[in-house]
Order: structure tokens, then C-alpha cells, then sequence
């Protein structure tokens, strides 16, 4: 069966020029980047021009960068630092936050070691930041950790790390921002940017899955999440994953030389895509600001929920269309998605969110709209 895959903030195919760089780093360059002979040598090199390349094309300092095992570690890494070693008591978050922030948070205040408070989401999705403002000053003077995403993996809702990191200066707040549904898809300029820590995930953009990024904006020091070795500059101990490495900096190079005409296909698909929905099924609504401030690589949508439409994404799946209900995390198991719950409690609605990727087509729309026909 011919598969269509609408579900590219869960993953992405690797580029096979990704897979070019890194093969040597599985085969004939396998070296332990921490073995003083040569073979640990030319691996040391291949991490280190990773770093400067992700650096230079992030706007970072090359010593801010530090390669994990993905967005999750990256996060875990960032809360905990925040808290354990730059003396945050208080967080801010959000309800619609990824699990690998949310599930964090939530772990760090069963354990007392934080008060919680979390930000009002507006009805299009987005984030309430006068209100962010009101828990800031009613945090105070704890010392106050703001984690937020850039843009929401279920409905695409983007947020202004700048206008959110100007109000966490003015009251001293440490600004962590999970990134990796834009890190990839939107060129970013850290050194003018307001934010202490960012995360990243090489397979969001065509590169390996575990293989991903943490920003420490060098006025912050954090110690180590992980204990054992000193790779990374202390920072993560472990034996690097060097091929994983090398990929996620070949995917972001590619990324960022084709930022502009990727990202204005791929909006067009999104927006073909609502509008043959709009024209062809009725009722159709979407969810979060889909046509203002949002990633142009998800779009989600609700369906009239009928006896036929409440096995939707079974159905879609059964015709070879991939698709997703909530995050890729819980969408095997069908809890529905928090996010959507925060912003659009409507029983009578199905939510699938379909998302996109340089390679969908819109004959694959045209085919994924005549499957919908049917299957609403
Ligand atoms: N944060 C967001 C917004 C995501 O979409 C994902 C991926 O599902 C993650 C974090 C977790 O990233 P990773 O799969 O690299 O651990």
C-alpha cells in the first residue's frame, strides 16, 4: 500500500545527505573521541567542527553547545540545572507544554524541590503573557525558572522568545524555551536573544533520531545531568555518539541553506491542504492561531465527531495515512492530547494534527482529502 506520511513534527526521514556524512562514523572512523591515539583524534575533530558548525550557523558560542541524546535529555538537563545549581525554587510553565518539560516539572514538584505555577492559554493557543507577568511578580523574590516552548508540536503555535525573555530579565527569571519543533525549521540568532536555555532534536530535520542539542547561554553554569566521564566539557558524561553528532550538524548545514524556499513550500502545502479540507468536509475547524502566528509545518484540525470519525486516525492509519492525535509520545495510547484539551475541550470533536515536510506533495494532499471524504 501506497503510505502518506502527514506526521513530520513526530519525526523525519533522514537526508541521505546526513546519512553520507555520517557513515563513516559507524565503519571506518570508529574511534573513542576520548583516545589520545589518532583514530580517537579524528573523531575528537569531527565533534569539535560539529559544535562550530552548529554554533556558527545558531549564533552561539561553540563552548555554549552541548550535544545530548535528544530533546527530552535536553530539557531534563536544562529544569534540573536551573533548579539544582542556579537556585530556581519557582517555575513557570505552561499546560500545553511537550511531557519531556511537563513530566519534569511535575516530578520536581512532587518532590518539594519547587513551587509550580503555569501561564493561561489563551482560547487561539497562545500564551497569556500578561499573565506571565502577574506570576512573576507574585513569585517574587524567589528565583523563578520560565519554561516555555517556541512552537507547540501539536497545534503550531509560536511563541516570541523575545518578548517572553525581555519580561523574565526585568525580574531577574531564568528563560528555558524547548525548541525543537523550530531549531532546524527557523534560522535563530542566540547571541541576540534573551533566553538562557534552548533545545533541539537532529530528527525533527531530516537528521538521526538521539541526537540532539542543549544552548547554555555562557552567564549561566550548570553541572553535569549525567555523571560518569568528562565529555563535553563536563558537561555530559558518556561516549559521545559521534556518527549522531556529525549528523545532526549535516542536517542542520542543509537546513539552514534552504531555510527560505523549504519553508514557503512547505507553508503552501499546509495551506492547500486547509483549504481543500475547508471546501470538502463540513464543519471542519482548526485549531490554535493556524493561519497567524504559527509553525508552517503543522496544521491541526478538528472533524464533527461521528460513530465513523471516532476511529479516525485507526482508519487513516488502515489507508496508509500516517497521522497523529496528540504528541508521538502518547498517541499509541490514545489518551487524547493535553494540548488539545487545554485549548478546545469540544466533546463533539475529533483533532488530528497533520504535519509536513519538504517532500509532501499536494497530489498527496489531493489523495489525503479523498481518503477524509470517506472517512468522516
Ligand atoms: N519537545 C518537543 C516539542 C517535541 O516535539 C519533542 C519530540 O517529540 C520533544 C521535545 C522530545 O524530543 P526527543 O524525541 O528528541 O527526545
Amino acid at each position: 500500500m501506497n503510505r502518506l506520511y502527514f506526521d513530520t513534527a513526530a519525526t523525519t526521514a533522514l537526508d541521505s545527505q546526513v546519512l553520507d556524512a555520517m557513515l563513516p562514523y559507524l565503519q571506518s572512523k570508529f574511534g573513542n573521541p576520548s583516545s589520545i591515539y589518532s583514530y580517537g583524534r579524528e573523531t575528537r575533530l569531527a565533534i569539535e567542527n560539529a559544535r562550530k558548525s552548529v554554533a556558527r550557523l545558531l549564533n552561539a558560542h561553540p563552548s555554549e553547545i552541548i550535544f545530548t541524546s535528544g530533546g527530552t535529555e535536553s530539557s531534563n538537563t536544562a529544569i534540573f540545572g536551573a533548579v539544582r545549581d542556579l537556585g530556581c525554587t519557582h517555575i513557570i510553565t505552561s499546560p500545553i507544554e511537550h511531557h519531556a518539560t511537563l513530566h519534569t516539572v511535575e516530578y520536581l514538584d512532587k518532590r518539594d524541590e519547587v513551587t509550580v505555577s503555569y501561564v493561561n492559554i489563551l482560547p487561539n493557543g497562545h500564551t497569556d503573557l500578561k499573565h506571565l507577568e502577574q506570576l512573576l511578580q507574585e513569585a517574587a523574590p524567589a528565583k523563578t525558572l520560565v519554561t516555555l516552548m517556541h512552537a507547540n508540536n501539536e497545534i503550531g503555535n509560536i511563541t516570541d522568545l523575545h518578548a517572553v525573555g525581555e519580561i523574565c530579565k526585568q525580574f531577574q527569571a531564568i528563560f528555558h524555551s524547548d525548541t525543537v519543533q523550530t531549531v532546524g525549521h527557523f534560522p535563530f540568532d542566540l547571541r541576540n536573544t534573551p533566553v538562557h536555555f534552548i533545545t533541539g532534536s537532529a530528527h525533527k530535520f531530516h537528521g538521526p533520531k538521539g541526537a540532539g542539542l542543549l544552548y547554555v547561554n555562557e552567564n549561566v553554569q550548570i553541572q553535569s545531568f549525567l555523571h560518569g566521564g568528562g565529555q563535553e566539557r563536563n558537561m555530559r558524561a558518556g561516549t559521545e555518539n559521534v556518527y549522531g553528532i556529525v549528523g545532526f550538524a549535516k542536517a542542520l548545514e542543509l537546513a539552514s541553506a534552504n531555510y527560505e524556499t523549504d519553508s514557503s513550500y512547505i507553508r503552501s502545502v499546509k495551506l492547500y491542504l486547509a483549504e481543500q479540507l475547508q471546501q470538502h468536509i463540513p464543519a471542519v475547524t482548526f485549531n490554535g492561531d493556524s493561519f497567524g502566528n504559527s509553525n508552517y509545518t503543522v496544521l491541526n484540525v478538528s472533524f464533527p465527531k461521528s460513530e465513523k470519525s471516532e476511529m479516525l486516525l485507526m482508519n487513516l492509519d488502515m489507508n496508509g495515512i500516517c497521522a497523529s492525535g496528540g504528541s508521538a509520545c502518547t498517541s499509541g495510547a490514545q489518551q487524547g492530547s493535553h494540548v488539545i484539551r487545554a485549548i478546545n475541550n469540544n466533546p463533539n470533536q475529533v483533532a488530528v494534527r497533520f504535519s509536513f515536510c519538504r517532500h509532501n506533495t499536494r497530489e498527496e494532499v489531493d489523495q489525503l482529502v479523498e481518503k477524509l471524504k470517506v472517512l468522516i
